[in-house]
């Protein structure tokens, strides 16, 4: 089978990696790419927005199946595109991405079907948003609808600050995205990451996740798109999650299904873990990432065999398989990150961190200049890590970031510290 994998992070490394090793592929194109994604897939130049030019590559080169990883072409409907062209195509259609696209989608429906979420209110101007936050218990979450890149949400401590983050999304501190805000009652637990695989009627869970948002360590600092993450996650045991599935994800599936836009694809579920059991937090249409780093790491049936049975539709006669391994994933940033990410600065020593034994350096955002690696983005690389345990997988991942030398790059010193605490307790 020939695939093309769209997007160029540490995720469609991370995925690329995995479906490399799969006997069914022959070739495998990335559009865009990236400088590590290069030594497994053949990596295109596509303006990945144009559909017609997506179209007219996946007809040359016969594309029997294409991969979308980020959620804003899921939005923009390139899966509806290549699907109507003809192309099979693993990923949601534009009104199934709405689950991530539209806060206010995803709260309603909860709500219809009685799936476990935070308290809410929808608001399209500031006055009436404000007259309900003032009527609600401290501390309160204000979020713009849309699409922010992670950024459209402020738990505000007192009415004041509420006010204020009511007032930015209204004047177009998110864009399009703040032209709607949904204000919820703040949840109390352990945060987790939940993936399900959908074919529109099932849906299979794949292993939990969990990660680190903030940039510090100790959890301080400001909000980033993902500082390191590991799996398996404690909170989430087995009979968790025979919860999450029969309490959110299936009544999901069979609500998006009810209302004819059935979800195909990779279900993420932001989940806080609180007394009362599971509530929804908010849904992402597509792999995580840096959680899919660390899945990959622990999946050891073919990915694109079971990409290939979502997109089919025949999920209920299939089966995933796992190593009990643990996986740990150490994101190394640009000095900067997450405000202002310094570019173009000279990478070495990736190749001696590699060889730590169970260790995955997936890049996220590098180019290859002649012999050189340069870093490109914000996140830079993330050195991944497998072991019998979550300590043993840190162990080997800061081993390994150790050895690469980089100035112009940091990283956190303690990924995965929940987990290794609670194994050090539980022994
Ligand atoms: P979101 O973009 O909706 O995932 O929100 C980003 C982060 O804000 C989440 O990962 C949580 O840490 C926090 N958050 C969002 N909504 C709530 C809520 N209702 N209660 C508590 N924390 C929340």
């Amino acid at each position: 089978m020939n695939v093309l994998l769209i997007g160029s992070g540490g995720r469609e490394h991370a995925l690329a990696w995995k479906l490399s090793a799969s006997p069914l592929l022959s070739n495998l194109y990335c559009a865009p790419g990236n400088g590590g994604i290069a030594d497994v897939a053949e990596c295109v130049p596509l303006a990945v927005a144009d559909h017609t030019a997506v179209m007219r590559f996946c007809k040359d080169n016969a594309i029997d199946l294409v991969v979308v990883g980020p959620e804003a072409p899921l939005v923009a409907g390139l899966v509806d595109d290549l699907t109507t062209s003809g192309i099979k195509c693993f990923g949601p259609s534009q009104a199934a991405a709405q689950l991530e696209g539209s806060k206010g989608f995803t709260k309603d429906l909860c709500a219809e079907f009685n799936i476990p979420t935070a308290a809410y209110g929808r608001f399209t101007d500031a006055a009436s948003a404000k007259a309900y936050a003032a009527q609600q218990k401290l501390p309160i979450v204000v979020k713009a609808d849309g699409l922010a890149a992670g950024k459209g949400v402020t738990i505000a401590e007192t009415h004041a600050e509420a006010d204020a983050a009511i007032e930015a999304c209204f004047e177009g501190a998110f864009g399009a995205a703040g032209s709607e805000v949904v204000i919820e009652e703040f949840l109390v637990g352990e945060e987790a990451s939940f993936f399900a695989l959908c074919d529109g009627k099932n849906a299979l869970p794949l292993a939990a996740a969990q990660d680190h948002k903030r940039v510090g360590d100790g959890d301080t600092g400001p909000n980033t798109g993902g500082m390191g993450a590991y799996s398996p996650a404690a909170v989430v045991t087995p009979e968790m999650s025979a919860r999450i599935m029969d309490e959110i994800i299936n009544p999901t599936v069979a609500a998006m299904q009810a209302r004819g836009i059935p979800f195909k694809g990779v279900l993420f579920a932001g989940l806080m873990i609180t007394a009362d059991g599971p509530k929804l937090i908010e849904y992402n249409v597509r792999f995580g990432d840096p959680e899919t780093q660390v899945l990959m790491l622990r999946l050891k049936s073919d990915l694109l065999l079971a990409l290939l049975a979502a997109t089919d539709g025949v999920l209920d006669t299939f089966d995933l398989r796992w190593y009990d391994d643990a996986a740990l994933t150490v994101v190394l940033a640009a000095n900067g990150y997450p405000a202002t990410p310094e570019t173009g600065t000279e990478i070495n020593g990736v190749e001696k961190a590699a060889a730590v034994d169970g260790v995955e350096i997936f890049h996220a955002g590098t180019r290859r200049d002649g012999g050189r690696l340069l870093a490109t983005g914000g996140r830079v690389l993330n050195v991944t890590a497998i072991g019998n345990t979550v300590a043993e997988a840190q162990a080997r991942a800061y081993q390994a970031a150790a050895a690469i030398d980089w100035p112009g790059g940091f990283y956190r010193k303690d990924i995965g510290w929940r987990a290794v605490e609670r194994e050090k307790t539980s022994q």
